[in-house]
């Protein structure tokens, strides 16, 4: 397939949801040893809350679907992260438009305002121990797989495996961001919560592509 539909973004908000659902737990041990200790909790309050709008009528547009992803997860989630998630999916809304059809380059441009979205909302730079550490790789990544000529589904997959691959790598990190970055050295050999749960919800980009 060489574009993805509002089928597509709405499976990847349920999948989200499951897979934020599936590792909530992990999520609240990850920001316990760095952060308070909500971050499972905020992000499937806010995915379970989108389900349920989901239910409640189907986007047209993956536009749509994005934009009902932002306001819920920004009235729902609070904290950091609810925010960030917000103004991510805001911004991959407005990239995105009105289009029925995403292909490969719209589809890195999304991703690539989205992270711009995080970015510009938590003035955190790469290597501050983030989800823009997640985030940053995965547009990297995308960008370089449909650049030569992915397709999307492939262009999702690189950029969650890459995401993965950023999420493991906050570890030796000190943060310089968030209340992890109240612990100095201390945060040092934890995982980002936050970049943990993008990589989960890059991935379950790439699986609702199939
Ligand atoms: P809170 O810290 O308010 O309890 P959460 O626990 O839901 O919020 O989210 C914490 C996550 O938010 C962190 O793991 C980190 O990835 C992300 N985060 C915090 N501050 C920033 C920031 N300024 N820029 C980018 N991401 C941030
Ligand atoms: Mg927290
Ligand atoms: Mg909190």
């Amino acid at each position: 397939n060489t574009t993805l539909d509002v089928t597509w973004a709405i499976d990847w908000l349920r999948k989200s949801a499951a897979v934020v659902a599936e590792h909530r737990m992990a999520l609240i041990e990850l920001d316990r040893a760095i952060g308070d200790g909500d971050h499972g909790e905020n992000l499937d309050r806010g995915f379970s809350a989108i389900l349920e709008k989901l239910d409640a009528e189907a986007p047209a547009t993956p536009g749509t679907a994005f934009k009902l992803a932002a306001m819920t997860l920004m009235s729902k989630v609070g904290g950091a992260a609810g925010p960030l998630y917000g103004t991510a999916y805001l911004r991959a809304a407005t990239a995105v438009g009105d289009a029925v059809e995403l292909d490969a380059a719209t589809l890195v441009a999304a991703l690539t305002a989205a992270r711009d979205g995080v970015v510009a909302r938590g003035k955190a730079e790469a290597g501050e121990k983030t989800m823009i550490d997640a985030w940053t790789p995965a547009v990297d990544a995308a960008t370089a797989a449909a650049d030569s000529g992915a397709a999307p589904a492939e262009v999702l997959a690189a950029a969650a495996t890459a995401a993965e691959v950023g999420a493991v790598a906050t570890e030796p990190l000190i943060a310089r961001k968030g209340r992890a970055s109240y612990l100095g050295e201390r945060a040092i050999g934890h995982r980002d919560p936050g970049a943990e749960s993008s990589a989960l919800i890059l991935r379950a980009a790439a699986q609702a592509a199939g």
